[in-house]
């Protein structure tokens, strides 16, 4: 049972962490407060985790029991893969994160940061037996990168890892996770965002095209193969974008870096 707590008394990080440290901190943080803004955030369930960039075998991630629209930099929890607490903490950590984030950071050491989240649409899409269909061009440009896992319950049990690793494979950067919702990483904190934020679109996009109930003007294969490869900026994807992400939240909820 989580001891109660308020956010206030959690004492300020920034000089006891390195500078890579709070630097992840505080974008995690921001990736947070972006999803609420978003409306994207589910009370107290998915997840985001970002890498300690100088202990890269441990991660950030969310405190248990404190609502996205609340994290700051320094209630955020650092574990490691199996799970171990190195934070002093009020809350405890969700399992599912640990099974999720711990074996993706773990086994693809080029990711950063990943969102899980359980949007309508996203999982609207997931159980949508085509998945994210070639339906334009914001969905075109996921094609190459997107991988799909299987339901196998609630995400529990460490064993479901394996299939989770397997499935997102080395080349990809999102994933539909069937009858569940969807997952990015990046190579930065930033990056998961920005691509967790296309495939939200594409989503929702597909949901609104496909309730429409009229014929759809589809894309010819020619099409569909190339456009991916026009998108060659993908990879760069958030360089430009999180920057003024971030000016945004330091104008309209700065007690994010707390
Ligand atoms: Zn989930």
């Amino acid at each position: 049972m989580a001891k109660t707590g308020t956010l206030k008394s959690v004492p300020t990080l920034r000089d006891s962490v390195s500078e890579a440290e709070w630097a992840a901190r505080v974008d995690l943080a921001a990736s947070y407060r972006l999803v609420a803004r978003e409306g994207w955030d589910e009370m107290l369930s998915t997840h985001i985790s970002a890498r300690i960039p100088d202990d890269p075998e441990k991660f950030l991630v969310n405190p248990y029991g404190v609502l996205f629209s609340q994290i700051t930099a320094s209630s955020l929890v650092k574990v490691d893969f199996e799970g171990n607490v190195y934070s002093d903490t009020d809350y405890p950590v969700n399992t599912a994160a640990i099974v999720i984030h711990g074996g993706l950071l773990e086994a693809r050491k080029d990711v950063a940061s990943a969102v899980h989240l359980h949007t309508p649409a996203g999982v609207a899409v997931s159980t949508h037996q085509k998945g994210l269909m070639p339906l334009n061009q914001r969905a075109l440009y996921f094609q190459p990168i997107l991988a799909y896992h299987d339901y196998e319950g609630l995400a529990l049990d460490m064993d479901e890892r394996e299939s989770l690793v397997q499935d997102l494979g080395t080349e990809n950067w999102a994933m539909l996770l069937r009858n569940h919702g969807t997952l990015t990483v990046g190579r930065t904190i930033g990056q998961a965002y920005v691509y967790m934020f296309f495939l939200e679109r594409a989503c929702q996009m597909q949901v609104q095209t496909l309730a429409g109930g009229v014929p759809l003007t589809e894309l010819s294969d020619e099409l569909i193969e190339k456009v991916p490869q026009q998108a060659f900026h993908w990879e760069h994807m958030g360089k430009l974008e999180w920057p003024a992400l971030k000016k945004l939240l330091d104008e309209k909820e700065p007690d994010y870096k707390n």
